[in-house]
């Protein structure tokens, strides 16, 4: 227990699994915890002194960790480090600690999603923002201001976050409920301290060569980062790919409100992948495949040209069909490249790990002879010219690694025959010890004229002869007695203990060989890490292109033209989501935004019209289009757009406690504050979460904020139908409605987005349409009678526009020009000279009734 307590106090943050025998041991408080979290019998050991404890099988430990690092603990793994000796305490150490960011193993990992672990250091003008995915190799650092850093924490959803001692962590659980704060030492995040760990690691002499020198809280961060990581790892994580920095701004940036609203890689109801754009693009068919389309989908580019080179890919391999079907096919023999390189770094990849990392490589050579012709893509070109089989690692584990290869190094067998002398030779004797074994039998049989003789095995008493009971009278005097059974004797002699210790002790040396040659063929595989995950890179780029290609062509896409212009024009755009489900019965829209014209649309219309829908396929439409995708629609100009901002019914976040109209006065704030003209804005109903009248003022206020105050290109649902009245003042400010036809009372929403606005809201309708009672109906159609009423002026005119309307609109204009024109008359037609003073002021009253409106 000693033992025990000084380990103990150096991973206080961590369950200690400490190794007795062929059990991990719990004590105390991690008993506890463990018990609980497992649902483990909770022992005590020491009676005296009822020290808690619970235990797990070490073989059957991997399933319990996972367990415990999905609840969020970090397990420290103790091993026992020499081989036990009677009279003395065993060494132990821990050789492991996992973390819910750091986790290597199979099980502890989704094959579908990045495992990520980040690192801030909050310096005075910005956060130092680092991240990595040990899993992978991924590891990049950047500087961000506050607002991008909770964007990028929601993008990334780390399971871990590490922090210096004494920084505000509150507003991680706020985040996210499943983040873990770890905290470490302010000294870890010194700036030389961090230089000098990263330099070392990366053998390098300065930052210079990373890109990184000027970004000093981001090396403090990610040297952190790398401490930490190598820390719990204990081993030097050769396969880390350099931190290089990124820049939020170098793409077009979601923020994770959007990127929630639009259901890029979730669905809003389920929070899974199902009703996702992903789960629409995906056809990729390895892991690292599917981990890019992810990214691809939440960094798309600004970059023209880099996104119509990924465009032109994608248009080879549907105009090579046959090319994509022969990649696709060859994939399906491809493992998870990233996480092998990984687990062979840290060492503990298995011999079956190896083997999928042959599988794996041999598929290169046919993916690139697939690729031979690649057309005009240059993307494609590159990929060709510069896929590597890394033939010198497979070489090795076809010469080494028997197949197909036991689970375990315990086993045995795992090295082939012919790449050992030594390990062939023991294994040659234990080989012919057994043959000798066996054929003692049919010796014994016929020097002891007893038939029923049989040569046996068990782990207990090792080799021996059985003689059945009725036989005993006829053994030999060399027998020795070793076991009685109810019918039968076992003995053993001289010569077959010799053989037995032959064996044995062959097959004892043969294991620990294979060991020892195995972890050196798995050192010398490290050589090649960088290789491999170069060629990982490229499989998961051709994967995401092919996915692509082939969703594109199944879905009947089209190849969008993507340039610097400050228009958007989409011809019959569809919801790349939505007509999953609706199908052909999908409805496809028009969009055109120019540099001066429809840069505001107002849409207008009932609820279940389809706006939300026509925003977001827009929104989706643009987004596919920058990360290289081919979109829904007949034809698509986009010129690039810097940022997509969205505002879509806000549900509560009471866990932050802000209320639903909180939640969309910040998103409203926040875009008016960061759009830019390079911006696509896109506004669901403002204003709703409040009462009419304020709601509407707020609408108004921001539409006409956004068209004085720049050039975002908006689209604006909404179903208050004053704001129709803005295009009557505000030139860039377009009105369009969701056309619905009335038919003997009964609506018909057509879906269609047409010029103009609507008058009406038609909510009534779909109260009716809901079934409410008759009663209810009607009532509503007599308040909002009264409410209309009250709405307009006497003459019928709205109450809001109307003083702006005056001045520029040219109907309006008329009207007043036609009642000057009456009032002139009017005028003309009094004669002054033939009035009382009371009539004159009669008939100025009479002027003044008719033509003044108040
Ligand atoms: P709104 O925002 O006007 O209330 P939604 O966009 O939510 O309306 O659309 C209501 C429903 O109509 C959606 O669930 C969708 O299934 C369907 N829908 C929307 N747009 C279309 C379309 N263009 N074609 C076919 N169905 C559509």
């Amino acid at each position: 227990m000693r033992q025990y307590a000084d380990i103990k106090s150096r991973h206080r943050d961590a369950i200690l699994f400490f190794r007795m025998g062929d059990f991990y041991e719990m004590f105390f408080e991690d008993a506890a915890i463990a018990s609980r979290a497992l649902n483990i019998a909770l022992t005590s050991r020491d009676r005296e002194r009822r020290i808690p404890m619970c235990g797990v099988p070490h073989h059957s430990a991997g399933a319990y960790i996972a367990r415990l690092i999905k609840q969020g603990h970090k397990v420290a793994i103790c091993e026992q480090i020499e081989e036990p000796e009677t009279n003395r305490i065993v060494e132990r150490a821990v050789t492991r600690i996992i973390t819910p960011g750091i986790a290597l193993e199979e099980n502890l990992l989704d094959p579908k999603a990045n495992n990520y672990i980040a690192s801030i250091f909050a310096g005075k003008k910005a956060a130092g923002f680092a991240y990595m995915d040990a899993s992978t190799g991924e590891f990049r650092l950047t500087e961000l201001n506050n607002n991008e850093l909770v964007d990028e924490i929601r993008r990334l959803e780390p399971a871990e976050i590490i922090v210096p001692q004494d920084s505000e962590t509150g507003f991680l659980s706020s985040l996210s409920p499943k983040i873990k704060a770890t905290v470490l030492p302010v000294f870890d995040f010194g700036y030389n301290i961090a230089l000098g760990r990263i330099s070392e690691h990366f053998s390098i002499s300065s930052l210079e060569g990373l890109g990184c020198a000027e970004l000093t809280n981001a090396v403090r961060a990610a040297g952190a980062l790398l401490f930490y990581a190598k820390e719990t790892q204990r081993s030097d994580l050769s396969h880390l790919r350099p931190c290089t920095p990124y820049y939020a701004h170098r793409h077009l940036v979601i923020d994770g409100s959007t990127c929630r609203n639009l259901e890029i890689v979730k669905g809003l109801s389920t929070g899974e992948k199902s009703g996702s754009l992903l789960h629409v693009l995906d056809g990729t068919k390895t892991p690292m495949g599917f981990r890019l389309l992810n990214s691809w989908l939440l960094n798309p580019l600004k970059d023209c040209d880099e996104i119509n080179q990924r465009l032109d890919a994608v248009e080879a391999l549907i105009d090579k069909r046959g090319t994509r079907k022969t990649i696709q096919e060859a994939f399906k023999n491809v493992y998870d490249l990233e996480r092998l390189c990984a687990r062979i770094s840290v060492g503990i990849a298995g011999p079956r790990d190896l083997l999928a990392l042959k599988t794996s490589l041999n598929a290169v050579p046919e993916i690139k002879d697939a690729l031979k012709t690649p057309g005009s893509s240059s993307l494609l070109k590159g990929l060709y010219a510069t896929m590597d089989p890394v033939n010198e690692a497979t070489g090795l584990i076809e010469e080494s690694i028997a197949e197909p290869a036991p689970h375990s190094l315990k086993d045995g067998g795992v090295i082939k025959r012919g790449y050992s002398n030594e390990l062939d030779k023991l294994r040659d004797l234990s080989g012919s010890a057994k043959t000798a074994i066996a054929g003692l039998e049919a010796k014994e049989k016929e020097s002891t004229g007893i038939n029923s003789i049989k040569v046996g095995y068990n782990r207990v008493f090792g080799y021996y002869i059985e003689v059945t009971k009725s036989n005993l009278s006829n053994i030999p005097a060399h027998y020795i007695r070793k076991q009685t059974l109810a019918n039968a004797e076992r003995f053993i002699t001289e010569e077959l203990k010799e053989f037995e210790q032959t064996v044995l002790s062959a097959e004892q040396k043969s294991l620990s060989l294979e060991a020892s040659l195995f972890s050196d063929i798995r050192q010398r595989l490290l050589k090649f890490t960088k290789r491999i995950q170069a060629a990982a890179e490229k499989i998961a780029s051709l994967d995401v292109i092919a996915s692509l290609s082939q969703r594109a062509e199944e879905q009947k896409y089209c190849k969008p033209v993507v340039n610097a212009s400050d228009s958007i024009f989409i011809d019959a755009g569809r919801h790349p989501v939505v007509e999953e489900f609706t199908g052909h019965g999908f409805v496809p829209n028009d969009l055109h935004i120019g540099p001066e014209e429809n840069r505001i649309m107002i849409i207008t219309g009932p609820n279940m019209a389809g706006k939300s829908t026509y925003l977001r396929q827009n929104a989706i439409i643009v987004l596919m289009a920058q990360m290289g995708s081919f979109v829904p629609a007949t034809s698509a100009s986009i010129g690039v757009v810097d940022r997509i901002f969205t505002r879509i019914g806000a549900s509560d976040d009471l866990a932050k406690g802000q209320s639903t109209f909180m939640v969309e006065m910040l998103e409203t704030a926040n875009i008016l504050n960061n759009a830019t003209d390079k911006s696509l804005v896109i506004l669901d109903e403002i204003g709703r979460g409040t009462s009419t009248f304020d709601g509407l003022s707020i609408a108004w206020a921001v539409v006409e904020y956004l068209h004085d105050n720049g050039s975002a290109k908006t689209l604006f649902a909404t179903h208050y139908h004053e704001l129709t009245e803005m295009a009557l003042t505000k030139q860039r400010v377009k009105n369009y409605n969701m056309s619905v036809s009335e038919h003997d009372g009964r609506i018909v929403f057509l879906k269609k987005v047409v010029p103009g606005g609507v008058s009406r809201s038609y909510g009534i309708h779909v109260a009716e349409m809901a079934g409410m009672p008759k009663d209810v109906i009607e009532r509503a159609r007599g308040i909002l009678k009264y409410l209309e009423k009250n709405e307009l002026n006497e003459k019928g005119a709205p109450r809001i526009g109307q003083r702006d309307a005056y001045a520029d609109n040219p109907v309006i204009d008329a009207k007043k020009t036609e009642s000057t024109d009456l009032l002139l008359k009017a005028l003309k037609a009094i004669d002054i000279n033939r009035m009382t003073p009371l009539e004159a002021l009669q008939g100025l009253n009479a002027l003044k009734d008719k033509f003044c409106d108040e």
